[in-house]
């Protein structure tokens, strides 16, 4: 065995997955969940949705299960499917993308990022690079792949990384840049230069860019702007999307990776042996929601502004010092403001008990950098506005 500087250690086998301390993790989003379930809390830590998405898109699954659409579908995805992934990136973004050779449907963005790492990615010598605090998974599938997690920070409130310490993480032994925009958990959205400079290293360096854009209709008040569609980003990058966030349906975990042939042949060549195939009757109805108009798409950015400016709002008047969000679910507040040394005890001290789960930040970061983010604390805002409501009350109890 051998630790992993995201704090995982990988076994010889490279069958399971160990926290330093021997024991089997669960992720934190499992373990706070059953927190809020077990103490009646409100549950702004894990990021899922509390109502349904589109009637038509769940209507259309429904649909789909009665006519039979029930076994192995294509291992690329229905073709339906694929054209309308790639409507949806000429229509959004202008992107031409073919069907045939440059989309691949995957079990969800999580499965995406697995296959994209595993088949793009081989042993110590090749080095992951990634903005920090990261997607849990983004850590664990490095280390299931053997390579070298090297990570640049982003630092509360505004969360943009130091170019010059972006061009200082990426070498030639640079494999893959694994860029998160609109970003889990800190809800930044990069600025254009930014996204510039991560094209301009990848040509130097000859790396590949994979782009987890999961939250790509969630922003606020600013574009979002896909790398691919950046000059000299297509021949460069695979985009990975999913329709958890979008339509509300993170349960059906259906994901897709659009790129150059070469680039998507390295991750479905992977994915196949993963999972073989993602769940059929699901494919048609995210085909139906990913051809929904414009209102739809600019409904949920609207309706997801209302409710992270009610909960920055409740965080503010609780004492607490917040981040500023431009996409994604979430908020970051520093629980130091209120005196709190420590984020993970706050958020399973006081947080829990005033009746709000949320996570501390910590859970995204290398333990190398842990004490950089001590104090911090992700709440999600995709809940309903009731729920933020009593949530807000309840959090108001902190200030006293
Ligand atoms: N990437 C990011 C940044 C996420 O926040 C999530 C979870 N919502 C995923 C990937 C996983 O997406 P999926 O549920 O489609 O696997
Ligand atoms: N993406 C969600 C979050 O960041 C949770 C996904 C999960 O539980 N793995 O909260």
């Amino acid at each position: 065995m051998h630790d992993t500087p995201g704090g995982w250690r990988r076994t010889a086998a490279g069958a399971g997955l160990l926290r330093a301390d021997g024991s089997v993790a669960s992720t934190i989003f499992a373990e706070m969940t059953a927190l809020a379930m077990r103490t009646g809390a409100i549950n702004l830590g894990q990021g899922f949705p509390d109502e349904d998405g589109p009637a038509e898109v769940l209507e259309a699954a429904r649909e789909a299960i009665s006519a039979g659409v029930n076994q192995y579908p294509p291992g690329l995805g229905i073709l339906d499917l694929r054209e309308a992934i790639c409507e949806h990136q000429r229509r959004f973004y202008g992107l031409d993308v073919d069907p045939g050779t440059q989309t691949v449907v995957t079990t969800g963005a999580t499965e995406a990022l697995a296959a994209a790492l595993l088949g793009l990615v081989d042993g110590p010598d090749d080095e992951v690079v990634v903005f920090e605090p990261y997607y849990d998974s983004y850590a664990a599938c490095v280390a299931l792949s053997g390579a070298t997690l090297r990570t640049v920070p982003l630092r509360f409130p505004d969360f943009q990384p130091d170019l010059d310490e972006l061009a200082a993480a990426v070498s030639d032994r640079t494999r893959v840049i694994l860029l998160n925009n609109p970003h889990n958990p800190t809800g930044a959205v990069f600025e254009r230069a930014v996204l510039d400079e991560i094209i301009r290293l990848a040509h130097a360096h000859n790396a590949i860019i994979l782009s987890d854009e999961v939250y790509e209709h969630l922003t606020f008040g600013v574009p979002h702007t896909p790398v691919a569609a950046l000059p000299g980003g297509w021949e460069r990058t695979l985009t990975i999307s999913s329709g958890g966030k979008t339509f509300r349906t993170t349960g059906w975990k259906i994901g897709w990776i659009t790129g150059p042939a070469e680039l998507v042949t390295a991750a479905l060549t992977v994915k196949q042996f993963l999972t073989y195939v993602s769940g059929a009757p699901f494919q048609p109805a995210i085909a139906a929601g990913l051809r929904l108009p414009d209102a739809f798409f600019t409904g949920i950015a609207d309706e997801m502004r209302r409710k992270k400016d009610m909960l920055g709002a409740g965080l503010r008047a609780a004492g607490l010092a917040v981040s500023e969000p431009r996409g994604s679910y979430f908020t970051v507040a520093d629980a130091a403001s209120l005196g709190a040394a420590d984020a993970d005890e706050f958020c399973r001290g006081p947080l829990a008990e005033a009746g709000v789960v949320a996570i501390p930040i910590t859970a995204f970061v290398s333990p190398a950098r842990r004490d950089e983010y001590r104090t911090l604390v992700r709440f999600a805002a995709c809940k309903r506005v009731e729920v933020l409501d009593e949530a807000v009350a309840r959090l108001a109890t902190l200030a006293g």
